[in-house]
């Protein structure tokens, strides 16, 4: 049986092959620990800081405020329990929004069963936090404003520098999870004000199983892993060949941003031309990465998930998948929680092509046309 058209960016993206290429040496030949003190280590050292420097160098960073970490979900737990935790710390309070992901709402969840404080603010109905519900939630007690970049399952962008001077207005840390805007949209930690930034390698052609977390200087963060403290207090030995690749997809991604950026556009564009059938878009047009379309389609209210056997899409993002409950996203939208199961979310971007786009719309177009005369 062939495989369903791959349209779920969201939940990971293709390996570029050029990524698989820079990872190969770091297999069998260069297995050296990249912390020994000798040439097997010094030659895994060296790919490791080259690689380093790249993802520095696509958010306008230093080198030695990356560290290297498993992925996106390692980096949001470290900059929570990291700066939570941190001694001396005096501050309680995380705030984050309603539509983040499980990795941030679940671990600030759990630092709220041991004490902290927490405020969840709600969004529009377009996915954006309202500048004033914001700045209201925000006092001297703040720690930490934690609000992602794109959001993964609507894609939407949120105007990361108005929100890092609200969190600074008060002398919070400033986190971003960039799972999905890294490597897709420019983000300069230094005009958006970002003093912590999850970043993973597999959202954006990267493999899985690495990731970053950068850390603007002087801000304290305690470990999550102790131990041989390689990463500057991360411990374990670091991945050669999975930083190797996380370093080339970030300069890959930095060489066909605008390129890549396009493509998605156009993709976006055509699939919502190829749509015959009443639909909605979740979250706004205008600020988001279009590479990530969440569609409601009035009338329907069924999974129509499982009409499409032909399309790898997803509901929600890939964890509500796993839970079968309707996605957080969508419901803090104000979508019901049957239109939320209902909805679908397509990913595309570099390795998409037009007559797929062309494809998984007429599948949609067929699945919705039929379930709507079904109940006409
Ligand atoms: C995928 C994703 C994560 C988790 O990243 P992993 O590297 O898979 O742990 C966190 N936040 C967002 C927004 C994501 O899309």
């Amino acid at each position: 049986m062939s495989l369903p058209l791959y349209l779920d960016y969201g939940a990971t993206t293709p390996l570029d092959p050029a990524v698989a290429e820079a990872m190969a040496p770091w297999g069998v030949a260069g297995f050296g620990n990249p912390h020994s003190a000798h040439a097997w280590g010094y030659r895994a050292r060296a790919a490791v800081e080259a690689a380093r420097a790249e993802v520095a160098g696509l958010i306008n960073a230093a080198p030695e405020t990356i560290a290297f970490t498993s992925g996106a979900t390692e980096s949001n737990n470290w900059a929570l329990k990291g700066l939570l935790t941190a001694p001396g710390q005096s501050r309680r309070r995380i705030v984050t929004l309603a539509t983040e992901h499980s990795s941030v709402l679940e671990t600030a969840d759990y630092l709220a069963s041991i004490g902290a404080l927490l405020t969840i603010v709600p969004v529009r109905g377009d996915g954006l936090v309202d500048q004033g519900d914001l700045a209201r939630a925000l006092g001297e007690d703040v720690a930490i404003v934690s609000v992602m970049a794109v959001n993964n399952e609507i894609g939407v962008a949120q105007d990361l520098a108005a929100i890092g001077r609200l969190a600074h207005g008060v002398g919070a840390v400033f986190h971003v999870d960039a799972a999905q805007g890294f490597g897709k949209l420019p983000i300069d930690v230094e005009a958006a004000g970002i003093d912590l930034m999850s970043i993973t390698a597999h959202k954006c052609h990267g493999p899985k199983g690495v990731g970053a977390l950068y850390r603007r200087p002087f801000t304290r963060i305690t470990p999550l892993l102790h131990g041989g403290g390689q990463e500057d207090g991360r411990s374990g030995t670091l991945p050669t060949a999975l930083i190797a690749g996380l370093g080339t997809a970030a300069r890959i991604a930095g060489e066909r941003m605008a390129d890549d950026h396009a493509h998605a556009l156009a993709l976006r564009d055509a699939l919502l031309a190829g749509l015959s059938v009443p639909h909605r878009v979740n979250g706004c047009l205008d600020r988001r990465w279009p590479g990530n379309l969440s569609l409601s389609f009035p009338g329907v209210a069924v999974p129509l998930i499982q009409r499409l056997p032909g399309l790898a899409i997803s509901a929600g993002s890939a964890c509500a998948a796993v839970t079968g409950r309707a996605s957080h996203v969508l419901t803090a939208l104000g979508l019901s929680e049957a239109e939320a199961k209902a909805s679908l979310r397509l990913g595309f971007g570099r390795f998409t092509t037009l007559a797929e786009i062309h494809a998984a719309a007429a599948q949609i177009n067929a699945v919705v046309a039929a379930h709507l005369a079904e109940f006409a």
